[in-house]
């Protein structure tokens, strides 16, 4: 039997850390909230890479070959590219998502020295009275996207005036709401997962128990980018879980109330070992759970991979609807994968 999770716990911080900016490059507050979360288990050690990841470590119960998880909090986002002539802005993307998904969205445009304003992501041509047909034609890209500041200007200069320049953070409005078990947001990728793997952990130390070998959470900062965890992983893990979220849609067997094994992704097959541990652990504890292939999808154990760790990588995580877009999942498979994370702590 594991122990039992408190959800409304493990949804509170998912909802804080969902709340907290942090697009790729720009992670440090989410960083701090997680290693506040950690801080006071027993026996834990806290580090921050060079890079700005964290890596907890927790001793198990022998020293063995040792395990590791790791999930990301770096999200989507953008950041200002240019300040046009009529004070708009134009953005760069970070990370991969199509413009049509974060059209409309509120932003807050963070500035150097700290100040934030207020915008929102629009079409260049946005106005239908004025536009027409046009409105629904255009196609999204860099050139006819923009932000529109919550602030008067209208040139370059009056922007500029507020504080703002090349290279500012564009955050875009996580949304979070929760109904009825289901948790929708942006940036359940992969926060949800960092909430998973740290109430797992929260759970062990709470109920005086031990992980079965020294144990190490990874939170990843450069994931969307595509190397995030290709450094930080100790050369003492043989076994690396990946957690990230698993792509709902037609023709996946993920869904929004199990965790799933993800065996291949666009990265190729995952090891194969390492699988059948995880569908073991699944089967033996009852954890609602299903195997999938994601189509369009890499993680963060195959940038460790790709970097030249030697270890065994597996990907497990909640089924999350719509991904890279207004993302959706439900309490059950946080459940899922926070108890799988368990299994694999203790097994
Ligand atoms: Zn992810």
């Amino acid at each position: 039997m594991l122990p039992k999770i408190d959800t409304t716990e493990m949804i509170e911080f998912l909802t804080r850390l969902l709340n907290t900016p942090s697009p790729t490059g720009f992670t440090e507050q989410a960083i701090d909230l997680c290693e506040d979360a950690l801080q006071g288990i027993p026996g834990i050690h806290l580090q921050r890479t060079r890079k700005g990841a964290l890596v907890a470590t927790l001793p198990g119960v022998t020293d063995g070959p040792w395990r590791a998880l790791t999930a990301h909090v770096d999200t989507l986002g953008a950041m200002v590219k240019e300040i046009k002539s009529n004070g708009r802005l134009k953005m760069t993307k970070l990370g991969g998502y199509p413009w049509n998904t974060v059209e409309g969205e509120g932003v807050r445009v963070y500035t150097a020295s700290g100040e934030t304003v207020r915008g929102s992501i629009l079409l260049t041509k946005a106005s239908v009275h004025v536009h027409g047909q046009d409105v629904g034609k255009t196609e999204r890209n860099d050139d006819t996207m923009e932000v529109r500041l919550d602030a008067r200007t209208e040139s370059a200069e009056e922007t500029r005036d507020l504080g703002i320049e090349v290279g500012d953070f564009v955050v875009f409005d996580p949304r979070v709401e929760v109904t009825d078990g289901f948790v929708r947001s942006r940036h359940l990728d992969d926060k949800a997962c960092v909430a998973c793997m740290i109430q797992a952990v929260k759970t062990l130390s709470e109920v005086g128990l031990t992980p079965k070998v020294s144990t190490v959470l990874h939170v990843s900062n450069y994931e969307e980018v595509g190397h995030g965890a290709a450094a930080g992983i100790p050369a003492e893990v043989s076994e690396l879980i990946s957690v990230d979220m698993a792509a709902v849609g037609n023709g996946q067997a993920s869904d929004e109330f199990h965790a799933t094994l993800c065996v291949k992704d666009s990265g190729g097959p995952y090891h194969y070992r390492l699988n059948q541990k995880m569908r073991r652990l699944a089967e033996d504890y009852e954890i609602p759970h299903k195997i999938d292939i994601y189509p369009y999808y890499g993680s963060d154990g195959e940038a460790f991979w790709r970097a030249g760790g030697d270890v065994a990588v597996s990907l497990i995580g909640p089924g999350v609807d719509a991904s890279h877009n207004y993302e959706r999942t439900h309490s059950e498979a946080l459940e899922a994968t926070t108890l799988w994370c368990l299994a694999f702590l203790l097994d």
